[in-house]
């Protein structure tokens, strides 16, 4: 399958990335704004550039050589992963229909843009045979893989609740905050997130709230799940440790914090040290009676990385639910 990236940032480039690691998808080219380091970084990767023509000799100044514009890129593609600002992929969604595209949009984008709101463990069979597929924001990917993992395993959730601690930017975004403040992001509840859920979900009870802190490494969730059942904790550690794309860290080995399962991913060498796994801090999971109480961070910049490349394979019936996630999971060194 021919891939194209249109909107090389934070999520474009990391999906890049996975797409040349899979045996059944070829990247034909990324599609970028900005003549920058960004894109001196895909040329020195090989990736083929496109931008918009007015901007190819600014691209040539930095050593840059531009193969095209987003029609041609969009043109040699069998599908486009759009990557681009918050209602971006919704304007670029016109072109890619008029060219017969099929086209993955982020969670930035409203619902709408697409026929089914994705994820992997959560509805990978309702997105098969589809031209537009969301794969939905990186807050509710996770939520939405927590509740999965309980689903999957035959629990029936009653309700959840979950409180998000967003992280206030992405490391590379020097002009966002806040800076110190805590911010109600946003100041209604529920929060997007919620709703969210439920375009993959149908039918969850499920309410979020939201607030954004000066912090750049990871969200952090807190969360409330009521269950039909009493469950016994081990029962519940062994759901979410069998899941993919879940991963507990334990206090006792260290990780006492979310900078530390960074330091991890740095360490054992991941590619910009990301964390694609919903990442439980183990000893906050507590059971009470059929309350299950738990903490877990999300690497905002990764985790929906997995999903993009899952998305294409549903899109094209290329693989069942089970065959692509462990696919995608061996191809990027997902633990599970
Ligand atoms: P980003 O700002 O890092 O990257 C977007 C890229 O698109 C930039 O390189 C920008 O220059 C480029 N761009 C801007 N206008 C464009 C246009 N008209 N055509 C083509 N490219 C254009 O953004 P991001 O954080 O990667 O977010 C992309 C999408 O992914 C959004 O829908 C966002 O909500 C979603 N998302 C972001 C995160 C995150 O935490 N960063 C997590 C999950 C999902």
């Amino acid at each position: 399958m021919k891939v194209a990236i249109v909107g090389y940032g934070t999520i474009g480039k990391r999906v890049a990335d996975a797409v040349s690691r899979q045996d059944d998808m070829t990247l034909v080219g990324i599609y970028k704004v900005t003549p920058d380091y960004e894109a001196v970084a895909a040329a020195q990767k090989g990736y083929r550039v496109f931008a918009p023509r007015e901007k190819a000799d600014a691209f040539k100044k930095i050593g840059v050589e531009v193969e095209g514009d987003l029609n041609d890129l969009a043109s040699r593609a069998d599908v486009i992963v759009d990557a681009t600002p918050d209602g971006v992929g919704a304007q670029n969604k016109e072109l890619y229909v008029k060219l017969g595209k099929n086209a993955i949009f982020q969670g930035g984008e409203e619902a709408d843009v697409a026929e089914v709101s994705f994820n992997a463990l959560g509805n990978y069979e309702k997105a098969l045979g589809k031209r537009y597929i969301r794969v939905v924001s990186c807050n509710t990917t996770s939520i939405t893989r927590v509740l999965s993992s309980l689903l999957l395993n035959g629990y029936k959730i009653r309700r959840a609740r979950v409180f998000i601690t967003r992280r206030g930017a992405d490391p590379k975004e020097h002009k966002k905050g806040p800076i110190n403040d805590v911010v109600p992001n946003p100041a209604t509840v529920p929060s997007h997130h919620g709703p969210d859920v439920q375009t993959v979900l149908e039918g969850i009870d499920i309410v979020t709230l939201a607030v954004a802190v000066p912090v750049t490494i990871m969200h952090m969730h807190m969360a409330y799940i009521e269950l039909d059942e009493a469950p016994s904790k081990d029962a519940v550690m062994e759901a979410l440790a069998t899941t993919p794309r879940i991963l507990l860290f334990e206090t006792k080995k260290g990780y006492s914090s979310l900078a530390q399962i960074i330091e991890w991913a740095r360490d054992i060498g991941r590619p910009r040290g990301d964390v694609w796994e919903v990442s439980v801090l183990q000893d906050s999971v507590t059971v009470r009676g059929n309350e299950l109480y738990l903490m877990y961070g999300v690497h905002q910049e990764a985790v929906v990385v997995p999903e993009n490349i899952d998305a294409i394979r549903a899109m094209y019936r290329l693989a069942d639910k089970w065959s692509s996630i462990e696919k995608t999971d061996k191809s990027l060194g997902i633990v599970t």
